[in-house]
């Protein structure tokens, strides 16, 4: 018997999906509540990379082979600084490459897949409070949406990002997502002579004079590529949109001018395939991952930096051990806290290296002379080949009883 026999999801993302999916498989009836309406919209939009290990907890799910065929490999990874020809970086051996996929289209086929396990989804329910009922048959809780309607089950899974509103529901001096002083852009240049060499699979990552970008040939020829740009200024999402495409490819022109292909890639992108993405987040540590019949998993209570290339395969993967220890610990209490023993370590030492990334990628200005030094000194000090492997190659054992592996760390 698992540790509970339904479950809300708040968030209909990436980590809730896949939540509800795996929380099924467990036993457990689940049921998605995404505050966007109409279904599907995919909010920031652009492409994701997801790892080796984002790809085995998609194989636990049954949603792999849909990514794969929706997705395309990156079989090689370049780092470039200023014009200088770029350096592969070494890549751990023996495991799959990673896919880059339309964001949208992830989202689609987690929603798919969810809902053919038999999880509800429901659009347009934006969670605004919750009530903590201790029921006289059994403890529960029931969360109240924008529209005044409300749902209830035995316990609540806060799925809703980087600025969850389940995590202050948990902790009112919960801590917020951290600006990294840095705004996120990503575009499709149609006709990028400098990249003409480029093959398709390569992903090259730039520090560029004044800002780091990163981009790829797409399937369809054109080059894909994603701008950092560093900014004291904060900018939501939606403030970052209001700006008209025009002004910030204007922005991004100054920004990149110095750069091979940086300033190409600026210069023969429209404005019609320019999306703003708002400012880059990490989550600091967050002291209460759960509270009473409430608990998070993703961006919510572990967002790394979209530097790691891991948000979304973390995310995955609390899902899927969450659902694995109320599957196997003996109740609700138990479940979470091992839940959170097994996945705070990993998910806090991959933070701490994408702040240390964030931090290159946004220099002062004497750290922006010495970023010639700097970032081979990053990649060495990081050990890059050692920690990739050890980020990439974890896969959880879903057949195996999570009681084990949480009194290994007890
Ligand atoms: C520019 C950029 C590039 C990135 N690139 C990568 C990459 O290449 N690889 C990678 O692995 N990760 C990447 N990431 C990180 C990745 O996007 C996140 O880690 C991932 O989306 C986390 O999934 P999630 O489901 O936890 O949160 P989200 O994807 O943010 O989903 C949360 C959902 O909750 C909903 N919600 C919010 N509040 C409420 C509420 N009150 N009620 C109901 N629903 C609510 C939201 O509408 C949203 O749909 C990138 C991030 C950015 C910003």
């Amino acid at each position: 018997m698992p540790a509970a026999q339904t479950a809300l999801v708040i968030g209909g993302g990436i980590a809730g999906p896949v939540a509800a999916t795996a929380l099924t498989m467990a036993g457990i009836d689940a049921a998605v509540y995404e505050a966007r309406d109409p279904a599907g919209a995919n909010g920031i939009g652009g492409s994701l990379a997801l790892e080796p290990n984002g790809l085995a907890v998609l194989a636990i799910v049954g949603a792999d082979d849909a990514v794969r065929a929706a997705a395309a490999p990156i079989t090689r990874s370049v780092m470039s600084m200023g014009s200088k020809p770029g350096r592969d970086m070494p890549a751990p051996q023996g495991l799959p490459p990673r896919q880059l996929i339309d964001r949208g289209a992830l989202h689609r086929i987690l929603r798919d897949r969810a809902q053919r396990a038999g999880v509800r989804i429901h659009d347009g329910k934006k969670l605004i409070r919750i009530d903590e009922q201790p029921d006289e048959q059994r403890d529960g809780v029931t969360a109240h949406f924008a529209d005044g309607s409300s749902a209830s089950a035995d316990l609540l899974v806060g799925a809703d990002g980087v600025h969850s509103t389940v995590r202050r529901l948990i902790d009112p001096d919960a801590p917020g997502a951290r600006y990294l002083n840095l705004l996120g852009f990503e575009g499709v240049a149609d006709d990028a002579a400098d990249t003409a060499e480029l093959e398709p699979g390569t992903m090259t990552f730039a520090f560029g004079r004044r800002a780091y970008y990163l981009y790829w040939k797409r399937p369809d020829g054109r080059i894909g590529w994603g701008a950092n740009l560093p900014s004291e200024q904060y900018l939501t999402l939606m403030q970052a949109r209001a700006v008209a495409a025009e002004d910030w490819l204007h922005t991004l022109r100054s920004a990149y001018a110095n750069d091979i292909p940086g300033a190409r890639l600026a210069a023969e992108t429209t404005g019609e395939t320019l999306q703003a993405v708002g400012g880059l987040h990490i989550m600091p540590p967050v002291p209460h991952w759960h509270r009473g019949r409430m608990v998070l998993v993703g961006d919510a209570v572990h967002a790394p930096s979209n530097s790691t290339g891991q948000g979304a395969s973390l995310a995955m993967e609390s899902a899927v051990q969450l659902a694995r220890c109320l599957r196997d610990l003996p109740d609700v209490p138990s479940a979470f806290a091992a839940y959170e023993r097994l996945r705070r370590p990993r998910v806090e030492k991959i933070a701490a290296r994408g702040a240390r990334i964030s931090h290159a990628k946004a220099p002062g200005p004497i750290a922006q002379r010495l970023m010639a030094v700097m970032v081979p000194l990053m990649v060495t000090t990081l050990n890059i080949e050692k920690t990739m492997a050890a980020e990439q190659s974890y896969a959880i054992d879903w057949n195996a009883p999570a009681l084990q592996d949480a009194e290994a760390l007890a």
